[in-house]
């Protein structure tokens, strides 16, 4: 698609976006000025409108069935959760036995380095993408402390080239082929939370396979944004947590996947709970832990039912739109729109971080702002834009596409094009 910088372009493709009517399935957030511009789904996405009366309909069956809810409300406490398998595996590309709502998400990841961080005397090295999350980051220093490693020499990170703040997949590539051998587990955020960038994870799992490396996924900025194919991938586990771009609201339940070929191995260490023992025989409280297979025998505890009625409100609304491929359509067009009218942006008052090849991201773009970024921050509050800002000077902006339009990434760029011109 050519984009075009005249106004008229953006309501043309307003007007042809069929997955327009989504907009008013959420609540947006009051602002003074005109219609919110919420670009921070990436951070904490919007509530669903639908989700209020999925929570009122377990608080009632609560109120009037009390224990009796697990077996004989509408929606079983019991198999809540299995409600989540087809939904999620759907949005994560994987068969539904390979995924499980439990938790959160550094929970997750925990549980999953417990089985698949096995360091030895020669292989106890863990990757990670320089610039990681940094509870990413604790989580797998402290497994590495756990094991009586020293996370200063066990834990290393794929770097950018001099210069550049973005990896190359060549350079994650030869790492591996290079260090594969002493490396347990590469750990990467699938989309990195700052830059925006995607990284190529089918090479990178075929290459560090090959050298019998583990591979984990974060997938916080890559669930419910791009379209992922973790069980074709191969990826050994991954997590994500459900309340960016899957708005179910703060600190819902998290996801998590484990591959087929690890499902049925009840050799690998785990920390067991009664939740991820057989449930036929779970309520028998007998003793001796016996796991069932796929994702589901890595849960520890009975999960939080609240919470994943506002999940299963939101996914259902994923379901709608026509899943991920829908999606990933109409964000092509939008962080496309985006990137086109930014491109002109003043190289002396911004730079874009993240890449420019639309195979290389997904919704959010990053920008550096090098003049009076904070004065950016205000005047886009000033005009309803919501997006995130991290000192001393990054803007990352997400036009979801289940909320969002052409017409506010117009809006945005125009504010950043006025500022852009007071500052020169
Ligand atoms: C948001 C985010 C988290 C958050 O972890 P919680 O356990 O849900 O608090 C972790 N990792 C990444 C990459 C994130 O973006």
């Amino acid at each position: 698609m050519s984009f075009d910088s005249h106004p008229d372009f953006a309501q043309h493709l307003d007007e042809t976006d069929s997955l327009r009517s989504f907009r008013d399935r959420f609540h947006h957030p009051k602002t003074k000025g005109d219609a919110p511009i919420y670009f921070v789904g990436n951070s904490l996405g919007l509530c669903p409108k639908s989700a209020a009366s999925y929570v009122e309909a377990e608080m009632k069956a609560w109120a009037d069935l009390a224990g009796g809810g697990h077996f004989k409300s509408d929606h079983g406490w019991y198999g809540y959760h299995e409600h989540f398998a087809g939904p999620l595996s759907r949005l994560v590309g994987a068969h539904p036995g390979e995924v499980v709502a439990m938790n959160s998400l550094t929970v997750n990841l925990h549980l999953m380095m417990v089985s698949f961080y096995q360091p030895t005397s020669g292989r106890n090295v863990v990757y990670m993408e320089e610039g990681a999350f940094p509870s990413d980051s604790y989580a797998v220093s402290s497994q590495v402390h756990y094991h009586g490693y020293d996370p200063v020499e066990q834990v290393k990170t794929f770097k950018p080239r001099a210069g550049e703040h973005l990896l190359h997949t060549e350079d994650i590539l030869e790492t591996i082929e290079k260090e594969g051998e002493s490396i347990a587990l590469i750990l990467l955020g699938q989309v990195n939370y700052l830059t925006g960038q995607a990284f190529e994870i089918e090479k990178i799992v075929r290459a560090a396979h090959h050298k019998g490396c583990m591979v984990g996924l974060d997938l916080a900025h890559g669930a419910g944004n791009l379209q992922l194919e973790l069980h074709r991938w191969g990826v050994d586990f991954a997590v994500w947590c459900s309340y960016k771009y899957l708005n179910s609201g703060p600190g819902s339940v998290a996801g998590c996947f484990v591959h087929d070929r690890h499902g049925d191995n009840f050799k690998l260490a785990r920390f067991a709970g009664w939740w991820g023992h057989d449930k036929t025989k779970r309520f028998l409280m007998e003793s001796g832990f016996s796991p069932m297979t796929g994702a589901e025998g890595w849960q520890v505890s009975n999960p939080p039912i609240l919470p994943l009625a506002c999940l299963r409100a939101s996914l259902e609304i994923f379901d709608e739109a026509g899943g991920m491929s829908a999606l990933v359509q109409k964000q092509r067009l939008l962080t496309g729109y985006l990137d086109f009218l930014l491109s002109d942006l003043p190289p002396d008052f911004a730079e874009i971080l993240t890449p420019r090849d639309a195979a290389f991201r997904g919704c959010q773009i990053s920008l550096r702002v090098k003049k009076d970024p904070e004065g950016l921050v205000k005047r886009l509050e000033a005009q309803g834009v919501f997006c995130d800002f991290r000192r001393p000077g990054i803007i990352r902006a997400a036009p979801t596409p289940l909320y969002n339009g052409f017409k506010q990434v117009a809006t945005f760029a125009q504010v950043l094009k006025s500022h852009a011109q007071s500052n020169l």
